[in-house]
């Protein structure tokens, strides 16, 4: 293989550039990014100690393996594929040929639509998003968080620690009850309210009140929060917007078979945020919105594509993901769902430090942990076990 390209240069695609070059791809490697950084920026300390002021800007830069010899397009955007020419252009009209493609284009935050015009509303992304925020948290604002999922707890427990005067407004009845059910979305609704955070759950926004900057939100419910600052934390979108005509099949990202190879179309991988496959150990769907599997998938798609088709092999992690919020680390293992059968085995919920199993019809597919890291491993090689891949 001559020319591979990576369109993305966050996480997922510096690490299948790596991938690639460790993998004995010794032809050109061209990394096309629509961000200028590089190395490129890690994204979790974004919502924590970046925000915080606690780490300055050196140590959330991601480390990069030397020697890579990248051809690097950075501040480029590329706007079309043609992957039955392999082809792609980027913004301004330049074509790159390519006899691989790795696609990490990674999802975009959705924005609150009643807040289209407001000074004071933020979503939470790039390093961009991290300073415009952290500037608009000093002079003690009141903040307005939209959104308890990830980016909403993190960024509530962080301006929690500056200080600041803090209400989540919610639809959903519990935080995080998406992804960890309602008996793991209580604890982490009372581990909020312990440290002053305002919880409006259940209730939607209805509109976003202020001249030019927000100056209050009106809730559904007929109620209001007064804010200075919003931070709306309401989900992404994958990157496809791009890739609408090229040939590949989109559906709630880039639809991969279990090797990550794009379906229908030849040389092209996908990994990261952007990425749907089944998972074989788990018989499952899935697109994964968390770091550690931007950097393994992308591993996995870079081998895929030097393997060639017919040689690749399927891609059957374990998710895991973690989260910290306050002094409380949550981490989980395995295929966790609001609808499982939820158990603490380990440890007390309000002791905060514990482990509860999920289980679908007696299976244990998955694991949860808060502040007991250690534990939680014991059980990972417990759902390691169970959904061996024969
Ligand atoms: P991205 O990191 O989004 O990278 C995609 C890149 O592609 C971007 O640079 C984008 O500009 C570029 N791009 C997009 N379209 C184009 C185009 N057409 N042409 C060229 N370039 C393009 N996960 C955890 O497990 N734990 C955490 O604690 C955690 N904290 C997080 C905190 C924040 C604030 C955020 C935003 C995410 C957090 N995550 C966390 C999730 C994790 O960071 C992501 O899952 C991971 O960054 C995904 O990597 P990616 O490379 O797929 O996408
Ligand atoms: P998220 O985790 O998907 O949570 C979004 C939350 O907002 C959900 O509970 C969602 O409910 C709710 N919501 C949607 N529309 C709303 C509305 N109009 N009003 C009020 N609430 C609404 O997404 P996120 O928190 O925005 O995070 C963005 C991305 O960053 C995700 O990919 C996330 O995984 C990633 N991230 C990960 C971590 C981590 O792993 N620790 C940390 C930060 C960010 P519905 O489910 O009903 O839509």
């Amino acid at each position: 293989m001559d020319r591979i390209v990576v369109v993305g240069g966050g996480l997922a695609g510096i690490r299948a550039a790596e991938a690639l070059r460790r993998g004995g791809h010794t032809g050109q490697l061209t990394l096309v990014g629509e961000e200028t950084h590089f190395p490129p920026y890690d994204r979790p300390p974004l919502s924590k100690q970046l925000l915080a002021g606690t780490w300055d800007l050196d140590r959330v830069l991601l480390r990069v393996e030397d020697g890579l010899e990248l051809d690097l397009k950075l501040g480029r955007r590329a706007t079309s594929l043609d992957a039955r020419g392999k082809r792609l252009t980027l913004d301004g009209g330049e074509e790159l040929s390519y006899d691989g493609l790795v696609i990490a284009t990674g999802a975009t935050p959705r924005h609150l639509p009643a807040a289209a015009d407001h000074g004071g509303v933020f979503v939470l992304r790039t390093l961009e998003d991290c300073l415009a925020l952290r500037d608009a948290l000093t002079g003690s604002p009141r903040v307005a968080v939209v959104g308890a999922g990830f980016i909403g707890c993190e960024v509530a427990a962080t301006c929690r620690q500056l200080g600041l005067d803090v209400t989540i407004v919610e639809f959903l009845p519990l935080p995080l009850v998406r992804v960890v059910g309602p008996v793991i979305g209580e604890a982490c609704a009372e581990l909020h309210r312990d440290n002053g955070v305002k919880l409006m759950l259940g209730v939607g926004v209805a509109g976003v009140e202020g001249h030019t900057r927000v100056e209050r939100l009106s809730l559904a419910d007929g109620t209001t929060v007064d804010a200075d600052v919003v931070v709306v934390g309401i989900g992404v979108s994958p990157n496809t917007e791009w890739l609408e005509e090229s040939g590949l099949t989109l559906d709630n990202g880039i639809v991969c078979d279990e090797t990550c190879a794009a379906v229908g179309v030849d040389g092209v991988v996908a990994t990261g945020d952007i990425a749907r496959w089944p998972n074989p150990r788990f018989g499952a769907v899935m697109r994964i919105e968390h770091w550690t599997n931007a950097a393994e998938q992308a591993e996995a798609a870079a081998a895929t594509l030097l393997a060639g088709p017919g040689s690749a092999q399927p891609f059957g992690p374990i998710p895991y993901f973690w989260s910290d919020q306050y002094d409380v680390k949550y981490a989980s293992v395995g295929m966790i769902g609001p609808d499982d059968d939820v158990e603490v085995v380990e440890g007390s919920v309000e002791d905060r430090k514990f482990v509860a199993t999920y289980t679908q019809g007696g299976k244990l597919v998955g694991a949860f942990s808060c502040n007991h890291p250690r534990a939680l491993m014991q059980w990972r090689k417990q759902i390691e076990e169970l959904t061996a891949l024969t």
